[in-house]
């Protein structure tokens, strides 16, 4: 089928580029030209485990193309996806600015009768507002051209987001129509082989959906980081508790590890969206509002244990920082963990040598070059002239260190462990201190 795809970030390209793979013809818009550019000439600008060579093998097929001008990629398509960002507002709401400029496009240079596909995460009654924003632009230009409006969330992990596309648990399809259905359900065939992933919904419950799944994952991280914080304090090590809980099928072992806070591009504002949209519709969220208090408090934790530990003073200390992406796998550090304790590490007065496997480019651009800051080009190299080490994403190759070299690197000898990778014994046995989240030996 004939798509296009508005939004070349996380979603869009590796949604572009997975129905490329399955034999669509795919065009993806961006109006950040760079990136067309940069997709142009084969480099892919984000990271995203076995996306290039799939853009790279599609891109030679002739079956996905990037390009900044929408006119003739509307043309070009029986079905129009949406899948621009929807960050936070002041308030915390979404702000859809950028869903409404694309559905304000699509009105304005509409021929052809469509199907427009929203994927981005939106508040209920997004689709209505598109619905609204198109036809008024077709009503601007004396247009009559018959269109639907979709819902059609996402939830692929960044990390993993080409299997979760090929593989995907299940696919929402929120309309009334059932010529939108019809060709959705084509569209999805490929991925929909060997039991029936769709589940076919409301618009309105579709766009909830999302929403839902998202504030679930993000309770859960919530409850064991609050557990985490009692262990803490009573002396118990929640790793053992989450073992002993994770056993029961009714709690399962998934987003039950206890961190430094959740991180990324979608549950903290996710979360805080879902909330603002519940008060527009006067209904307290108790729940959320806790939840989104938890990880804030529990993105200053490791932060607090390194005050602990120096007794209130780092001013001049030298910390080696692993991982600054907000999770392994991925180059994203929105709302990362690492941004809140680099912050706080250098209002203390405190330098970083810092190293990630993928998000140093993204680091820099945030944070540009500083005299506090040293990017390195190794775990090894960040520990050189370190006081101590902070563990803040859980990147494989941080999990078995060598701790005789780490006891010989670190001048004070003590590991901050954000991400409870390691045994405190072992630690402990190599002659270095440390601390873990909600392992109450550590207080
Ligand atoms: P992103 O920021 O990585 O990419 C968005 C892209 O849209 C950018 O490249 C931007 O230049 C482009 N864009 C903005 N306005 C445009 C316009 N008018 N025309 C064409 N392109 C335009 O965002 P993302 O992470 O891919 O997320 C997109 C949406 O999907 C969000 O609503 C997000 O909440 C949701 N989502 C994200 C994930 C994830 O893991 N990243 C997972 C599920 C759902």
């Amino acid at each position: 089928m004939r798509v296009t795809i508005f939004g070349t970030g996380y979603v869009g390209l590796v949604t572009g580029t997975c129905l490329a793979e399955v034999g669509h013809d795919v065009v993806c818009v961006d109006i950040d030209q760079a990136k067309v550019d940069a997709l142009n000439r084969g480099e892919v600008p984000i990271f995203e485990p076995g996306l290039a060579p799939l853009v790279q093998a599609n891109r030679d097929a002739g079956r996905l193309r990037f390009v900044s001008d929408p006119v003739e990629s509307i043309g070009h398509a029986e079905l129009i996806f949406i899948a621009v960002g929807t960050p936070p507002d002041e308030d915390g709401s979404a702000d859809l600015q950028y869903v409404l400029a694309v559905a304000r496009t699509i009105g304005r240079h509409l021929e052809a009768p469509v199907v427009v596909v929203d994927k981005s995460t939106v508040p209920v009654g997004t689709a209505d507002k598109v619905r609204a924003t198109i036809a008024a632009e077709l009503a601007a230009r004396g247009t009559l051209v018959e269109f639907e409006v979709v819902a059609n969330p996402e939830f692929l992990k960044e990390g993993d987001a080409v299997n979760d596309c090929m593989r995907p648990d299940r696919i929402i399809i929120g309309s009334s129509s059932d010529e939108a259905i019809d060709a959705l359900r084509r569209l999805y065939a490929p991925f929909n082989r060997n039991r029936d992933r769709i589940v076919e919904m409301d618009v309105r419950s579709a766009e909830l959906t999302k929403y839902a799944a998202n504030a679930m994952l993000a309770t859960k991280i919530s409850f064991m980081n609050e557990i985490a914080c009692i262990a803490e304090h009573v002396g118990a090590d929640v790793e053992m508790v989450r073992q002993g809980i994770g056993s029961d099928p009714r709690i399962g072992w998934h987003f039950i590890y206890p961190g430094a806070g959740y991180g990324g591009s979608c549950f903290p504002k996710d979360v805080q969206a879902l909330s603002r949209m519940a008060r527009q519709g006067n209904c307290d969220t108790h729940l959320l509002d806790a939840v989104e208090t938890v990880n804030q408090l529990q993105k200053g934790h490791l932060f607090e244990l390194v005050q602990r530990h120096y007794g209130g003073d780092i001013a001049g200390k030298t910390f080696a920082l692993w991982g600054l992406a907000f999770k392994p796998n991925t180059d994203d550090m929105r709302e990362a963990a690492s941004r809140r304790v680099l912050e706080q590490l250098w209002a203390a007065g405190a330098r970083v040598r810092t190293y990630d496997p993928e998000a140093s480019a993204e680091a820099r651009r945030i944070f540009g070059e500083r005299d506090d800051l040293v990017y390195c080009d190794s775990d090894h190299e960040a520990l050189k002239g370190a006081d101590a080490l902070i563990v803040v994403t859980e990147w494989k190759q941080f999990r078995s260190p060598d701790f005789a070299r780490l006891h010989a690197a670190l001048a004070d000898r003590v590991i901050f462990d954000g991400r409870n990778l390691y045994h405190p014994d072992q630690v402990e046995t190599a002659g270095i201190a440390y601390y873990g989240i909600g392992r109450g030996r550590s207080i």
